[in-house]
């Protein structure tokens, strides 16, 4: 009763960046690299004909066409970031929009976008 039945599925990818946070008081404020871990969440309440809710190889060439947007790059020159401070907050929320327009399917929603900028330190972004 009034339970609404979801598919999930999630792809795990990676990008090396190198930032610094303006207006931030410690060691993120100087120029320094993390190997960023991110996961993308997507979730359908139905599934296709094939059974899936997205084919996980699409869905990897769409996380890695967004991801090949922040490699290697220095992020702080990325023109989002330069209104924006590339924190792990909002690169996943830079992904999540990004992942949202490429995967237009019916049903099929982007749910979250997580970023790990270590092991033990993680940013997400999704919206209620
Ligand atoms: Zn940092």
């Amino acid at each position: 009763m009034g339970e609404i039945a979801v598919y999930e599925i999630k792809v795990e990818s990676s990008f090396s960046g190198a930032h610094h946070l303006r207006g931030y008081d410690g060691q993120c404020e100087n120029l320094h690299g993390h190997n960023w871990k991110v996961e993308v969440f997507v979730s359908s309440s139905e599934l296709g004909e094939d059974g899936m809710v997205l084919d996980f190889r699409r869905l990897k060439e769409a996380t890695q066409a967004v991801l090949e947007t922040l490699d290697h790059r220095y992020l702080n020159e990325i023109p989002y970031f330069i209104e924006v401070n590339p924190s792990s907050e909002n690169i996943a929320k830079y992904i999540f929009d990004r992942m949202r327009n490429r995967l237009g399917e019916k049903g099929v929603r982007v749910t979250r976008v997580t970023a790990w900028e270590s092991a033990g330190a993680s940013a997400s972004y999704y919206e209620d």
